[in-house]
């Protein structure tokens, strides 16, 4: 009977390993049908010898970097034998991982549930639901955490992007951010660039950038843009693993009340504080420099770049600078690019519009009497 019972439990252990290598090769193949997201180039007359490139993220499946991350930690969860058939999906977003998790659910045949700050732009919740997953909505932000631990105390796979972000990927390589961007610069006049340029959410892709520079022993340093008074631009400051932000901030993604476990202080050179209004009206303007729209965090990724690009002009040096395109604009449709919204919110872009401008046509820098880089 001892035997019988050994048996069984072994049975029901193929059957899940089965199960387990199935949704593994449907992640492999999903790979295998995606394509590498292009590295666009920009020139400003202001900024004679700086190339700056710009990856456009948004181009993923998913529409954002997210579907880097969604597809690691579903990864990390199968290979540490944490997800199985049929079993729940749960994470903590405010959005765009939350969309690129429910398009993986869907892809492995697993419900999702997002927890997600009631604030959400509306039309990032009706991604989620249009992917069939359900949004469980937080009005408070600092309880979206508890909720997702709740469900998973339910029984659901808690993918903890939060969490697990910077460890989830593979930093050294297998075509993360970093290898790709090193990659397709390979060609041009200045291939080691300058400066890389992220913002930090989970802080997953600016502890992968940091990390693989340093493997690839480059000479190219480490930029931080980050909402004014973000969590990790306090923590980051005094290596402060405890500093709370001072100021909220509408730029969706990025800029979190508190030091997230993902964020590696160590590899970041430096940190840029992005006002709000600057990021919007640089969102607005990277519209008009593509043709198409992307969210507040690749605006505020685009001021910080202008005022690196303003230092290396003012020191006679040329180069190229890196940055990122996070997501598509259209998912802010209803907030960001619309005017009452705006508004509403006592967000005046005109201001920072002038500056912006008047900085891609002369050089000068955004902000005055930045010591930091
Ligand atoms: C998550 C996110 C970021 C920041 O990336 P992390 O790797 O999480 O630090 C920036 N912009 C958008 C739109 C995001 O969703």
């Amino acid at each position: 009977m001892v035997g019988g019972e050994c048996m069984a439990v072994a049975g029901d252990r193929a059957v899940s390993r089965q199960w387990e290598h199935a949704a593994l090769a449907a992640l492999a193949g999903e790979g295998a049908r995606s394509a590498d997201t292009h590295l666009l180039k920009l020139d400003f007359p202001g900024f004679d010898g700086i190339g700056f490139y710009f990856k456009d993220e948004a181009a993923h499946p998913t529409g954002s970097l997210k579907h880097r991350l969604a597809r690691s930690l579903y990864l990390y969860a199968l290979c540490n034998g944490r997800l199985h058939a049929g079993q729940t999906v749960v994470d903590a977003s405010s959005g765009s991982t939350a969309i690129s998790e429910a398009w993986f659910a869907r892809l492995l045949g697993l419900p999702f549930v997002a927890v997600m700050p009631s604030c959400t732009a509306p039309r990032k919740i009706r991604e989620v639901q249009a992917l069939g997953a359900s949004c469980d909505l937080v009005d408070d932000v600092g309880e979206v955490r508890a909720r997702a631990l709740a469900h998973a105390a339910r029984g659901a796979c808690f993918l903890d992007q939060f969490g697990l972000a910077e460890r989830a990927t593979d930093w050294r390589g297998n075509n993360n951010i970093a290898e790709s961007v090193v990659a397709q610069l390979a060609q041009e006049a200045a291939p080691e660039p300058a400066w890389i340029v992220c913002g930090a959410g989970t802080g997953g892709t600016s502890a992968t950038i940091g990390r693989y520079l340093r493997y690839r022993r480059l000479n190219t340093r480490l930029c931080v843009a980050d909402p004014v008074g973000s969590g990790f631009v306090l923590g980051w400051r005094t290596r402060d693993q405890d500093a709370r932000a001072h100021t909220p901030t509408v730029i969706e993604g990025i800029g979190r009340p508190g030091v997230e476990p993902g964020f590696v202080f160590d590899v970041v050179d430096a940190v840029i504080e992005v006002p709000d209004a600057a990021s919007v009206a640089a969102a607005w303007l990277l519209e008009d420099l593509f043709g198409r729209r992307y969210g507040g965090s690749s605006g505020t990724n685009l001021v910080a770049c202008l005022q690196l690009a303003a230092t290396m002009r003012a020191r006679g040096q040329r180069g190229s600078i890196v940055s990122l395109l996070c997501d598509r604009g259209e998912r802010y449709d209803e907030t960001l690019f619309d005017r009452r919204w705006l508004s509403a919110h006592a967000i005046d872009l005109q201001p920072w519009r002038a500056i912006l401008d008047e900085c891609i046509k002369s050089g000068s820098p955004p902000f005055t009497g930045d010591g930091a880089v």
